[in-house]
């Protein structure tokens, strides 16, 4: 089939209490992995690209090799620009078959993002494209969290609800106590998602998708192989699938996953050529790195999204 958009894929996982995966990719082969996974378990996914993935993957690449993904396996596909913050980008993915864009400035305030959110919403609103904005501050591991009230630097539920209805957007990503990269929260450290929160704006603005990025859940058997191979990451958590899955039965429609990829692909790459040093035929390391992303997307669908067996 073509490559669709997220409008019915949100629908059904709001009214199913499950989640669709995006899953970032800045290699075509990472992002063969991942339909692969998807197409296995009959489930719909997310292939999502940030501006510098497309800056060097180029756009031309992107389109057609995500269409013919979408023409290969029987699954909905829909292709995603990530954190979109330069507006001609943001456009030029529209014009050029991106069938879902996401908006993020939610670095300038409010009313500005309300202004930037309303005018892309209005461009691809008219191309058939839908449009995600972001909303509040998702925390970096190296941003602190200035605690204002009870709801920090979180995503204030009545600013959640006024945002939605004045931009027409189409998903909202909220800050709940997720956080960007592969160091999330030190070992120790207690990951918690505000659930509290998550509860008054799907109140607010109920049957409306909302969004977790930086949910990444950084699976130590992946870390392991990274660093038994001469990979130098430190160790970290990521946020424990049993809240992701808690915040799947609510509103949250879609859940970001970035750093597991990339962990668990170049983890097997550099398994691979640890264990091969006399070859140098590319499909010796990068078959196995294709077949984990393909895996763990998989398991990550039916294990946590609970995405799986609704294509
Ligand atoms: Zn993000």
């Amino acid at each position: 089939m073509a490559l669709v958009t997220t409008k019915e894929m949100f629908k059904k996982a709001y009214e199913g209490g499950y989640a669709i995966g995006a899953f970032n990719y800045d290699d075509n082969d990472i992002m063969h992995g991942i339909v692969e996974g998807a197409a296995r378990v009959d489930s719909p996914v997310m292939i999502a690209v940030s501006e510098g993935a497309l800056k060097y993957m180029q756009m031309e690449f992107v389109v057609h090799a995500a269409k013919a993904a979408a023409e290969k396996w029987d699954i909905p596909i829909a292709l995603h620009l990530d954190h979109g913050k330069d507006m001609a980008t943001l456009k030029a993915c529209v014009d050029r078959g991106f069938t879902s864009v996401m908006i993020d400035a939610s670095a300038y305030e409010f009313e500005k993002n309300i202004e930037l959110t309303k005018e892309l919403v209005s461009y691809a609103h008219d191309r058939g494209v839908v449009v995600e904005s972001e909303l509040g501050a998702i925390a970096g591991i190296e941003d602190e969290v200035v605690v204002e009230d009870k709801y920090g630097a979180f995503t204030h539920p009545d600013e959640a609800a006024e945002f939605v209805a004045r931009t027409g957007i189409d998903s909202l990503a909220i800050a709940i106590g997720t956080a960007h990269g592969a160091y999330k929260f030190k070992p120790g450290q207690k990951p918690q998602l505000r659930f509290d929160i998550l509860d008054e704006i799907q109140g607010l603005i109920p049957g409306f998708p909302l969004v977790l990025h930086g949910a990444s859940s950084v699976p130590q058997d992946r870390l392991a192989t990274f660093n038994e191979y001469g990979g130098q990451l430190q160790q970290a958590i990521g946020i424990p699938p049993e809240m992701l899955r808690e915040a799947a039965k609510k509103a949250v429609c879609k859940i970001n996953v970035g750093t597991d990829i990339r962990v668990c692909y170049f983890g097997e790459i550099r398994k691979a050529m640890a264990l091969n040093p006399t070859k140098f035929d590319g499909r010796t390391f990068l078959q196995p790195a294709r077949n984990a992303v393909a895996d763990m997307v998989a398991e990550r669908i039916t294990n946590v999204f609970g995405s799986n067996g609704k294509k």
